[in-house]
């Protein structure tokens, strides 16, 4: 499967805003973001940001999606076709589905500290769902869904140091986590309050309906 392999921080350089790529990096003072001087978009015109044409704004809240999670042109276009699919708003089912995604899920268990760094777990085979191993970082989790670390002492380990780094961090209502195991649970669909970008939905799919 394809993957970016440029510079994360030139993707948020290129939507103005964090989207938190590197793990612990991005909460500190080093993220080129904080910096005012390095808040431009990558590349020799970077400080010519003018006003952007309509097509050129949704054009920016669906490459913001897309990078944010980790995804490529293709692939984002088929989660947007089952999006139009499934009943209801198509904006709102879209991110659903983004949200269901494993790599998405890990991360936000805080089995891992980017979403990057969950791709990596999970393709290396640390992560099993409902007792078997799932190496891929597309796999749209259910409810019910049971995500635990592999059985072996490292796969445990490594995930429990993660966990470590941060106790006070509280995971969000559609997943429950027990630390000890560590083992969690998908007990609802992310809502669209879980999404924690600042997107317009609307204007993804305006720009994918084209
Ligand atoms: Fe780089 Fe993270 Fe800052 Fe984005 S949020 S610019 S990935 S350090």
């Amino acid at each position: 499967m394809g993957r970016y392999l440029g510079s994360s921080c030139e993707q948020c350089r290129r939507e103005g805003m964090k989207l938190m790529l590197k793990g612990v990096r991005c909460e500190t003072a080093k993220c080129p973001i904080e910096k005012k001087q390095r808040n431009l978009a990558p590349g020799m015109h970077g400080w010519r940001r003018g006003r952007s044409s309509e097509y050129g704004i949704r054009l920016r809240e669906k490459q913001k999606v897309k990078r944010y999670y980790g995804v490529l042109e293709r692939q984002f276009m088929r989660y947007f076709h089952e999006a139009e699919r499934i009943k209801g708003n198509t904006g709102e089912n879209l991110l659903q589905l983004l949200e269901r995604r494993l790599d998405n899920v890990v991360y936000k268990l805080n089995f891992a500290p980017s979403r990057k760094a969950a791709r990596q777990l999970i393709a290396h085979g640390h992560i099993y769902v409902n007792g078997r191993k799932v190496d891929v970082s597309d796999f749209t989790t259910n409810i019910g869904d049971v995500i635990t670390a592999k059985g072996s002492e490292k796969s445990v380990k490594r995930i429990k140091q993660q966990l470590e780094t941060n106790p006070n961090f509280t995971v969000q209502a559609w997943l429950q986590l027990v630390r000890e195991k560590p083992e969690a649970t998908v007990v609802a669909m992310p809502a669209r309050a879980d999404v924690q970008i600042p997107v317009e939905e609307q204007l993804v799919v305006e720009f994918c309906s084209r």
